[in-house]
């Protein structure tokens, strides 16, 4: 369990002066100049070596990302692109950032792009974020006013600008290149990749898009060393990372803990357990909705972590978990995030596209238990051609929650079927 003193967010919950005054008194733009004067391989090393990986829910390791941007620059500016379209279902942890402690994201954003050569930096915000962009950019004109940012940023000797962004409220914004479209001022829908955005991201120039909490730690995690970081958790799963807990739980919440602790211990120490207790946990999806669900039978010696998650066919994600209690019509459940992600597509691509709306089509049936128990089979088969075959992860969001479902759930799909069709139509299905 995290001890207080091992906390990066110290002002979570909003107790604290989140000022510049108040960031400095909790430690915060402490040796900044000196931190940027190590140079840009003794950061992206310690980076490295801390093994954090992105915090926005894919996992890929942070220091390496920051390693693919050019060494030289060809003419072309770089870019430091933060992700804070923080729109997934039951995720909240970036907001408690940049509502309550904002100094730690602006002063990671100048160390993150002094490592890869960024003379600018942009925070592209969620739309219905409306009083954390504010509280956001008080903390920037702030820093401008103190000369943390701007000309010799923080006496650096680095020249950075960071400019907050406004998105529009699309979810797909969120996917790394059509964040950079809507940056551009064009509809927000992802590119093909290759080129990768650190080859040819926003205008056409070197670009890494990070999550802000994957910024935010980054100057405590250089202040305080890469061997105290990678000493939280486990082997390829270390640090300490905001969670969240929704749901049928007693006390719903974001926290930091480190990683690594099991699900029941999470949900007991921080969520105050589960409601009617541990007996009456029917599943969780354990950090957002493209998470494929798993069961209280695959729960009982379960890792909150990225490889555990992978290893049992779901998905650590953004570490913000659903619980769901015995009362849970968990079919009504997964066809909700359905409607979601049909609504939710850019309709770029085919496969998604029609895909999306095929599956919410017979997820529609399903709760109801108006399909024929054949149909689920068809269903899946629809997940698969959808899944990896389309141009971002949004097909595979949509695909994962219903594979999910079948898994686990498919001895409740098929009762709904069958009292439907005897005239013993369930609670649920009635409704
Ligand atoms: Fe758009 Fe869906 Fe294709 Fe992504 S997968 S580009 S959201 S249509």
């Amino acid at each position: 369990m995290l001890k207080d003193e091992d906390r990066i967010f110290t002002n979570l919950y909003g107790m604290h002066d989140r000022s510049l005054a108040g960031a400095k008194q909790r430690g915060h733009w402490d040796g900044t100049a000196d931190i940027i004067g190590k140079g840009r391989d003794w950061i992206i090393d310690e980076m490295k070596a801390s093994g954090l990986r992105g915090r926005g829910g894919a996992g890929f390791p942070t220091g390496l990302k920051w390693s693919f941007m050019p060494k030289e620059s060809d003419g072309r500016p770089a870019y430091l692109v933060i992700n804070a379209d923080e729109s997934e279902p039951a995720t909240c942890k970036d907001r408690e950032i940049m509502r309550h402690d904002p100094h730690t994201l602006i002063e990671g954003a100048l160390i993150a792009s002094f490592a890869m050569q960024a003379h600018t930096s942009y925070i592209y915000i969620r739309g219905e974020y409306i009083r954390e962009r504010e509280a956001l950019q008080a903390a920037i004109d702030e820093c401008y006013e103190a000369g943390l940012l701007g000309r010799n940023a923080a006496g650096s000797g680095w020249d950075f600008d960071l400019y907050l962004h406004h998105g529009a409220g699309a979810y797909i914004c969120g996917e790394e290149t059509a964040l950079l479209e809507s940056l551009e001022g064009k509809k927000g829908m992802p590119r093909m990749k290759p080129p990768f955005p650190a080859g040819a991201g926003l205008y056409g120039c070197p670009t890494t898009v990070n999550n802000v909490e994957s910024i935010a730690v980054c100057p405590t995690i250089l202040r305080r060393g890469a061997s105290w970081f990678s000493g939280f958790g486990r082997k390829n799963n270390s640090g300490t990372k905001l969670m969240a807990l929704t749901g049928h739980i007693n006390t719903p919440c974001v926290f930091e803990e480190e990683m690594s602790l099991s699900v029941r211990e999470i949900i007991e120490k921080h969520g105050g357990g589960v409601r009617g207790g541990w007996d009456n946990l029917k599943a969780i999806i354990p950090g957002g909705a493209s998470c494929p669900v798993l069961p209280k039978a695959a729960l009982e010696d379960a890792i909150f972590d990225f490889d555990w998650m992978r290893e049992n066919k779901s998905s650590f994600g953004t570490g913000c978990m659903i619980v769901m209690d015995q009362n849970t019509d968990v079919i009504k459940a997964i066809w909700r995030l359905s409607k979601f992600f049909k609504h939710e597509s850019c309709g770029q691509c085919t496969p998604c596209r029609e895909g999306t709306g095929w599956m919410m089509r017979v997820m529609d049936r399903l709760v109801t238990g108006d399909a024929e128990v054949e149909e689920i089979d068809m269903l899946l088969d629809v997940t698969k051609q959808v899944e990896g075959h389309t141009i971002c992860a949004l097909g595979d969001a949509a695909a994962w929650p219903i594979q999910g479902l079948i898994r686990h759930f498919r001895d409740e799909i098929e009762d709904r079927i069958k009292h439907k069709k005897t005239g013993r139509a369930s609670a649920v299905a009635a409704e």
